[in-house]
């Protein structure tokens, strides 16, 4: 529909109500919500709209909106489990292959700092480039490709590997121009010999200013659901924390939220985190801070491999504290709200299964059944390595 703007000529200060259909919530698309918001935020709103395939129907003064559509009875407990029939964000808007190997995206790199504290294992870095030059964007969850400069064994121009991009959509400056990566630097032995990853060493050691190849963005596994009120459950080992920490910006991060008025997280997301040491944690300031601005919202539960153990004197890992908290998180699944997300680490696949084998058999239920169900729902989301 077309708007106009004679109204939007006036002060910022007046209030608009929006009537939209087929925005999603609670994971099921709605058939009318009205939003209210002020003059400034009209255009994110509009955009925000349009991401999520949602159709814009009237806009109006607020003091002359009509009331608000009475919301869909939330679902009973009793068909969630099998009700698993929610989707994450609508696919079709999301960017894909915006740029291609044959012809990627030139980035100059703004920053490139350490994520790691004094005593930690390894290299974890924060790469952010710029995108000010093209049309590379991207939505929370996607990955990006790098082409390291340089050439492989055979003599042929390095081949890119994929990230998962650590940033929202607004990137760090919330300018809508960067994306930013986690990135450890790949260390292995062989022969007797340190061997460092090609891609992961020229990203480590890359500074600002440089010019980067860049492909992408691909993915469309792990995209956050657009319901402001779905329960996230994120399993994250060391930087399989890159998607999880954007979705924890656009939660939680005061400029996020005055920049995506429609959404404004209020379910509750859980992040278990798997690093070896204490200086192995990444993002850990932001994450302490979410914990005191959003206690009711956001959860953080740590697996401290090298430092704690598990109930058999093992190293304390994610799926140890997956099985810690069964129970609950099995709990929390069983509403069609919940969403879980998992990066990093292949390894962890089967004792997050086993964990959740047993507290679906607490409850006379079948793990292997259930999880495709899931998984089909778009409520399972799984990328590990
Ligand atoms: P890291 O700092 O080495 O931490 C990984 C943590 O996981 C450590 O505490 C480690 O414990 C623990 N761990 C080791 N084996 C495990 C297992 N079988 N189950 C559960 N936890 C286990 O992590 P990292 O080097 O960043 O590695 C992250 C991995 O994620 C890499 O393989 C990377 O390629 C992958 N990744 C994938 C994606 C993606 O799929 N999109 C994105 C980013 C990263 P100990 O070392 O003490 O045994």
């Amino acid at each position: 529909m077309r708007i106009s703007t004679a109204a939007l000529r006036q002060s910022d200060a007046r209030m608009f109500t929006l009537v939209v259909a087929g925005l999603k919530a609670a994971g099921t698309r709605t058939a009318e919500r009205c939003l209210t918001i002020p003059l400034s935020q009209m255009q994110a709103t509009l955009r925000m709209i349009n991401q999520q395939g949602g159709r814009l129907l009237s806009v109006t003064p607020a003091d002359q909106a009509p009331s608000p559509p009475t919301p869909a009875p939330a679902p009973t407990a009793a068909n969630a489990a099998t009700a698993a029939v929610t989707t994450s964000a609508k696919h079709e808007t999301v960017p894909v292959n915006l740029y291609r190997p044959k012809d990627p995206y030139v980035g100059t790199v703004l920053g490139n700092y350490s994520l790691l504290a004094d005593g930690a294992i390894g290299r974890v870095n924060h790469i952010t480039f710029d995108l000010s030059e093209g049309n590379l964007h991207y939505v929370e969850g996607q990955s990006i490709g790098i082409i390291p400069d340089g050439v492989d064994s055979n003599g042929k121009p390095n081949k890119l590997r994929l990230y998962s991009i650590a940033s929202t959509r607004h990137g760090d400056n919330l300018e809508d121009k960067t994306v930013s990566l986690c990135v450890r630097q790949l260390q292995y032995e062989k022969d007797g010999e340190t061997i460092n990853g090609v891609c992961s060493t020229f990203l480590c050691d890359i500074e600002p200013g440089a010019k980067v190849k860049i492909t992408g963005p691909v993915g469309k596994e792990m995209l956050l659901p657009p319901d402001e009120e779905a329960n996230v459950i994120m399993l994250a080992t060391g930087t399989g924390i890159a998607p999880m920490r954007a979705y924890l910006r656009r939660m939680f991060d005061p400029g996020e939220r005055a920049k995506n008025p429609g959404y404004q997280f209020r379910g509750k997301a859980w992040l278990i985190m798997g690093v070896p040491t204490t200086p192995n944690l990444l993002y850990e300031e932001d994450f302490q801070n979410y914990l005191t601005e959003f206690p009711d919202n956001f959860r953080y539960t740590k697996a401290i491999s090298r430092e704690q153990k598990n109930p058999s004197g093992g190293r304390m890992y994610i799926q140890d504290r997956v099985a810690e908290h069964g129970d609950e998180i099995f709990t929390m699944i069983e509403d069609p709200k919940t969403h879980v997300y998992m990066c990093g680490l292949r390894g962890m696949e089967p004792g997050i299964d086993e964990a959740m084998s047993k507290a679906a058999e607490a409850k006379g239920l079948n793990w292997a059944e259930l999880r495709p169900q899931l998984k089909k729902a778009e409520r399972w989301h799984v990328e590990t390595y």
